[in-house]
Formats: C-alpha cells, sequence, structure tokens
C-alpha cells in the first residue's frame, strides 16, 4: 500500500475510533474491509469526494429498545433488543437475529457492518441489517423463549416489514424462535407476508433454508479446490462449532466424500477420527438441547477435551481444511500458528469474522489460503432471498430448484471474488477480491441516489 493509501487508512480508522468509542468488533471489521478496499476507492476520486465509505459506516438508523417478558416463575426480566439498519442502498435492510448474552452495539454493527457487502455478493437485491438481543435461550423454557419472542417482537414489528427490513436467524436464533416472532409480527401487523426468513416450510419458508449456510460454504469450497487443481474428495475437515451453519457443513462434506473430524461448543471440542456421525449430533443439539461432551459419551472412537478458552484448542487437530463454524474471533494469532503447524492448505472461514485481523495475516503470509467469511457464508442469506422471492410470488420452488440456485450464486461469488483480485493484481487473495467485489456495487448505487442518506 503507497503511502498516500496508508495515511487515508490511518486517518479515517482514527476517526471511526473517535465517533464509535470502545466498539471493538465493529472497528476491527471496518479495518479488515478498509484495507482491502483503500487502493480501490483513492484510485477512484468520485468516491473520496462523495464520501462513500464514511457513509457506509454509519448506519441508516439504529433502533434500541427494552424486552420485557415474564419467566416461568412469574418474575419480571428485562433484556436489550438491537436492529441495526445499515444500508438499502441496493434493497431492503437485510440480516440476522441473535440471541446470545455476548450481543452488544459493537457486535451488532460488525454484523451489519458484514453484511452490506455479503449480500451484494449474493447478486440478490438485499440491503444490510442485523439485530437481536443478550437474552439466553440457554436453558429457558419453550413457554419462556416464547414470551421472549413475542415480546421483542412487539417492538421490532414497528420497524420491519417485508419491503423495509426482513429479518432471519442467527446464533440462538433457529426455526422455533423465527416461528414465535412470525406469529407475533402477523397477530400485530394482520398480514402474511415475506417478513421474515428462515420460517418453516408450512408458514412460508424454503426448502433448504436450514442447510443453505453450510451447504453454501461447502459449494464455494468445491469452487476453491477445483481452482487450485483439488478436490474435496478424502479431504479431511477441522469444523468448530455445532449449530446450524455446521450442521448443514458437515453433512454437505459428508455427502461430497470429505471428512469431518471434529466439532464444538463454547466449553470444549471432540474428536472423532473416523468421521463426525450428524444423526447423533442432531439429536443431541435439537432434540435432548444438550452438551457437545454427550457425543463423546455415545460414540466410542470420540474423545471431547474440555476447553475453558473457548475450544481453541481443536485447531490442533490435524486436518487438510479447517472451518470455523462458530463464533467470531474464535481463531487469534496462536490458534492461526497450530493450523500453520499443522501444514493445513485452505482455511475457510464460515462463522462471521472468526479470525482476528492478526490470524488473517499471518495465514496469508505462511502460504494459506484464507477463504472470507462474508463470501463463503453467504448462501445463508442468498436463500434468505430465495424465500423473499418465493413469498413474493405466493409459490414454492422444489429442493432440487432451490439447491441449483444456490449452486449457482456460491460459483458466481467466487468467479466474481477472483476477477476482482485479478483485476487489481492481489493475485489469490479471496478476501481482498470479495471486499472489492461486494464494495464497488453498493458504491455504484450510493453514487446513482445521491446524498440522499
Ligand atoms: P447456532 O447458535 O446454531 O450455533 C453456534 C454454535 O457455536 C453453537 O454450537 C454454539 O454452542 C457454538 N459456540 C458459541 N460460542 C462458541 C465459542 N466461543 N466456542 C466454540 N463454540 C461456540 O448459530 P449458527 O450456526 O446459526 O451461526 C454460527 C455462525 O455462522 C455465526 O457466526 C453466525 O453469525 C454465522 N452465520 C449464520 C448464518 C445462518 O444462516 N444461521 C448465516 C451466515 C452466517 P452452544 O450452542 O453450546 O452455545
Amino acid at each position: 500500500m503507497d503511502q498516500f493509501t496508508q495515511n487515508y487508512v490511518d486517518g479515517f480508522m482514527a476517526d471511526l475510533m473517535a465517533k464509535n468509542p470502545g466498539e471493538k468488533a465493529f472497528h476491527q471489521a471496518v479495518k479488515e474491509v478498509l484495507e482491502s478496499v483503500a487502493p480501490y476507492i483513492v484510485e477512484h476520486p468520485y468516491l473520496m469526494d462523495q464520501k462513500i465509505m464514511e457513509r457506509i459506516v454509519e448506519p441508516e438508523r439504529i433502533i434500541i429498545f427494552r424486552v420485557p417478558w415474564l419467566n416461568d416463575e412469574g418474575e419480571v426480566q428485562i433484556n436489550r433488543g438491537y436492529r441495526v439498519q445499515m444500508n438499502s442502498a441496493i434493497g431492503p435492510y437485510k440480516g440476522g437475529i441473535r440471541f446470545h448474552p455476548s450481543v452488544n452495539l459493537s457486535i451488532m454493527k460488525f454484523l451489519a457492518f458484514e453484511q452490506t457487502f455479503k449480500n451484494s455478493l449474493t447478486t440478490l437485491p438485499m440491503g444490510a441489517g442485523k439485530g437481536g438481543s443478550d437474552f439466553d435461550p440457554k436453558g429457558k423454557s419453550d413457554n419462556e423463549v416464547m414470551r421472549f419472542c413475542q415480546s421483542f417482537m412487539s417492538e421490532l414489528q414497528k420497524h420491519i416489514g417485508a419491503d423495509t427490513d426482513v429479518p432471519a436467524g442467527d446464533i440462538g436464533v433457529g426455526g422455533r424462535e423465527i416461528g414465535y416472532m412470525f406469529g407475533q409480527y402477523k397477530r400485530l401487523r394482520n398480514e402474511f407476508t415475506g417478513v421474515l426468513t428462515g420460517k418453516a416450510i408450512p408458514s412460508g419458508g424454503s426448502l433448504i433454508r436450514p442447510e443453505a449456510t453450510g451447504f453454501g460454504a461447502v459449494y464455494y469450497v468445491v469452487e476453491m479446490l477445483k481452482s487450485f487443481g483439488d478436490d474435496i474428495k478424502g479431504k479431511t475437515f477441522a469444523v468448530s462449532g455445532f449449530g446450524n451453519v455446521a450442521w448443514g457443513t458437515v453433512k454437505k462434506v459428508n455427502e461430497l466424500g470429505g471428512k469431518v473430524v471434529t466439532i464444538s461448543g463454547p466449553d470444549g471440542y471432540v474428536y472423532d477420527p473416523e468421521g463426525i456421525k450428524l444423526d447423533i449430533v442432531k439429536d443431541i443439539k435439537e432434540v435432548k438441547r444438550g452438551r457437545i461432551s454427550e457425543y463423546a459419551d455415545q460414540v466410542a472412537s470420540a474423545t471431547y477435551t474440555a476447553d475453558e478458552n473457548g475450544s481453541k484448542g481443536i485447531w490442533t487437530i490435524p486436518c487438510d481444511i479447517a472451518l470455523p463454524c462458530a463464533t467470531q474471533n474464535e481463531v487469534n494469532l496462536d490458534n492461526a500458528k497450530s493450523i500453520v503447524a499443522n501444514g493445513v492448505k485452505y482455511y475457510v472461514e464460515v462463522s462471521n469474522m472468526p479470525s482476528t485481523n492478526e490470524a488473517i495475516a499471518y495465514l496469508k503470509a505462511n502460504g494459506v489460503i484464507v477463504a472470507p467469511s462474508k463470501a463463503v457464508n453467504a448462501g445463508g442469506v442468498a436463500v434468505s432471498g430465495l424465500e423473499m422471492s418465493q413469498n413474493s410470488m405466493r409459490y414454492s420452488w422444489s429442493a432440487e430448484e432451490v439447491d441449483e440456485k444456490l449452486k449457482m450464486i456460491m460459483k458466481n461469488i467466487f468467479a466474481n471474488s477472483v476477477k476482482a483480485a485479478n483485476d487489481y493484481g492481489l493475485g489469490d487473495d479471496l478476501v481482498a477480491g470479495a471486499n472489492i467485489a461486494g464494495f464497488v456495487k453498493v458504491c455504484e448505487a450510493m453514487k446513482i441516489q445521491g446524498v440522499a442518506y
């Protein structure tokens, strides 16, 4: 990066940090994108004149609200709800809802910011948003989760709509939570529209949506391996997490002839050299809503390692391809060193911002091919976009039709990222390629629409 561009990045980050103090995850996400797109910005003076990047980092609107609810003992509980409506240049705000005790404004803003480029990469007309609450569904009864979701939606419904803002699931928000929120939305607004995606099939959901993020990630891996003259068959994968995304990923890797040997929770990880058995994982997660250690109790070939450090030990397990699928910053510099020491050739981010910027720099510097989450996990929001289309048409596509469209979208995301990297002389830098490809479309839409927002 030349000195002029470096000064631009440094000045921009200093302003951002002064204006958004303490929002570390948001600073990290902006810095990662800015370093990729800064050369493009300085080459196109209108972007600087129009302060496009300065506008992109400023959410169009943030809604923060009280979520009161009653637990099963009749005691009043209070959580905080958020919706960050980040960017509507290319479509209605779109992005998931996260229920996790770690949720705060910084996390919401980093996720909404990432969503801007991810949604653009899908080529579907979707703007960006993200929402959630510090509510923890873990250990709550179904009735408690229902009362919380109803209270959350009682406020959120004032700010969303099928053509305004269309939330979906994320960590802690699956089919159950979406169902309760959709029911409450309908009751209050008296309309049956595609206001939420990730709905169950009888409520207007799309086939393949629950699997879409994981399936899409593996379709991306297939394209990536093909481009390096490689193949998924016989490859060993280390996967972290055992939620919705990890599940879809493991299912598709198994189908295509690879082998996943790990899964994890916040308290530890499981290593099964014979390959993770998905039916057992699904039963623990969705039926028993239990802990990951139960897998090793049931499967003789598996071992469970308790790990108070957020399961980071998982990255010491030998594999060909590392696939973090749990949460942000689950891979730090030390973990990146273990990954390199293990001879891993491909590091594919599936969860949002799973790696610290230092970890990415170390992996790249040591010859590991890094695939960025905003491209790899875009299949989830892409099929949400397809759910919106089906809802608008009052029609449903077959699983094969949705899967075929998903495959095509992931193929195009990979191709467009490679093209952007090549156009800007960045070789096989898939991270910079995805950032630039996603950024350009949003910039053009903002330019056309004037300084309206
Ligand atoms: P889930 O809540 O279904 O699963 C998250 C999983 O990660 C759970 O198994 C959770 O364990 C585990 N986990 C949480 N914190 C840690 C930690 N510190 N260390 C190890 N494991 C941890 O969420 P999703 O699968 O939906 O989301 C996973 C990631 O993918 C997130 O980054 C999300 O933003 C991203 N994503 C999700 C999409 C979707 O369609 N759902 C779309 C695009 C991205 P436990 O349940 O025990 O807490």
